[in-house]
């Protein structure tokens, strides 16, 4: 029997909302949670009040997987006694014997009730001491007990384990991700459904040029398992032949095209997605044809968001990320494209590339391209 019998889920920004605001993404962030946890096969009830969520469950995989649903800031699996002092010693004594510390500190709070934070500390760290043996040490305890009394009921625990924090996923509007099959692009994704935005990806199929569409198809199912049971839209188009044409006549200009090309395209996909931005991968500088300046030029008269959450971050700080969600092993062999000019051009020139795309027809080919996109789901679970 596990001595949980509830997980505390405690939520950052949400708390900072209006009441309307609060109670709409309370409850999303509570059937997120419940949904990931029905998924994983957990059987529970979540109850909300006073700025947490409480699920009831004793399957002890509940707390850890309730961490990773995005809003989520910490959690701890706990146990719930009355508000009662002789309750709670009890309680505390019965958590300390599971791992006999040495030394031990117990973490009061109260709210709503008659007996003070201080009567919590001495009744339950006299109680500890005389079962265990262990000595109190406030600064470097082996076992910290928390002790949360809040009115009627209290709940005792000893981990705190981190979430990612964000906003709960559905409480922000849907985006249409431009996934490579690289590094960069799987964690733009995770950066925007962690501030809410569930995701549509968006993968040009540019064989022979770049060969990445197993590992983009990978890297949906990874970001699938963030999506507590959402499946996740994953949208491939054939881009080959519009590459080809811009090598022959615009060279050094190709990446600069090929993404002016692929925004077009992504713009009507977005309206059919529901999708209100675009978003993408960029790091400022991380590559020749990542500048401001071609910034600037692929992004004139779109007319439409575009997103770059990675912008600001340094390769290594976006490998870490990837490791965390666990597509950096799925995109690390992933080879660059071969289209790319040996010269690209980093500083575009905003008029050119717009008349260059004008002469190409570049609209009239986006078009007629989106007519080729296959649609897959991705996600294990049955739910929508
Ligand atoms: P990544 O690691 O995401 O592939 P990268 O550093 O390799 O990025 P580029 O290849 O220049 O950089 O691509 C920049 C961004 O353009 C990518 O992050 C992605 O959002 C988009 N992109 C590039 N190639 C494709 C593609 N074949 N399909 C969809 N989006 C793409
Ligand atoms: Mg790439």
């Amino acid at each position: 029997m596990s001595f949980q019998d509830v997980v505390l889920v405690r939520y950052g920004e949400i708390t900072l909302k209006d009441s309307w605001t609060r109670q709409n993404w309370e409850r999303i962030l509570a059937s997120n949670i419940a949904s990931s946890l029905h998924s994983a096969g957990v059987e529970l009830k979540v109850t909300r009040g006073e700025g947490r969520i409480f699920v009831h469950t004793s399957d002890v995989r509940a707390s850890e997987i309730a961490a990773r649903v995005f809003g989520v800031v910490s959690t701890s699996p706990a146990r719930t006694v009355a508000s009662d002092l002789l309750e709670i010693s009890q309680a505390a004594v019965e958590i300390a014997l599971q791992s006999m510390p040495a030394s031990f500190a117990i973490r009061p709070r109260r709210t709503g009730v008659t007996f003070s934070s201080e009567q919590i500390g001495r009744n339950a760290g006299e109680a500890v001491r005389l079962a265990t043996g262990a000595s109190v040490d406030l600064d470097e305890p082996e076992l910290e007990i928390f002790i949360e009394a809040r009115r009627d009921k209290t709940y005792i625990f000893t981990r705190v384990v981190k979430g990612h924090g964000g906003l709960p996923l559905g409480s922000q509007g849907k985006m249409l991700v431009l996934i490579s099959g690289g590094i960069d692009s799987p964690v733009a994704a995770w950066m925007m459904m962690k501030r809410g935005c569930p995701v549509t990806l968006l993968h040009f199929d540019s064989r022979p040029y770049a060969d990445a569409i197993n590992q983009s198809i990978r890297c949906a199912e990874v970001l699938a398992e963030w999506t507590s049971g959402r499946k996740i839209d994953f949208i491939t188009i054939p881009i080959q032949r519009a590459i080809e044409k811009i090598q022959a006549h615009y060279p050094r200009a190709t990446c600069v095209l090929c993404r002016r090309l692929m925004y077009r395209i992504a713009t009507e996909v977005m309206e059919k997605e529901g999708a209100l931005g675009i978003v993408t991968g960029y790091s400022m500088g991380q590559v020749a044809s990542q500048t401001a300046e071609n910034i600037l030029a692929e992004q004139a008269a779109i007319g439409v968001p575009v997103f770059h959450p990675l912008i600001a971050m340094d390769k290594s700080e976006i490998m870490d990320l990837a490791r965390k969600i666990g597509t950096y092993e799925v995109t690390e062999e992933t080879k660059s494209c071969t289209a790319v000019p040996n010269k690209p051009m980093t500083r575009a020139k905003k008029d050119e590339i717009l008349r260059a795309e004008d002469d190409l027809g570049l609209k009239n080919i986006a078009r007629a391209l989106v007519r080729e996109m296959t649609v897959t789901r991705i996600g294990n679970s049955d739910t929508d």
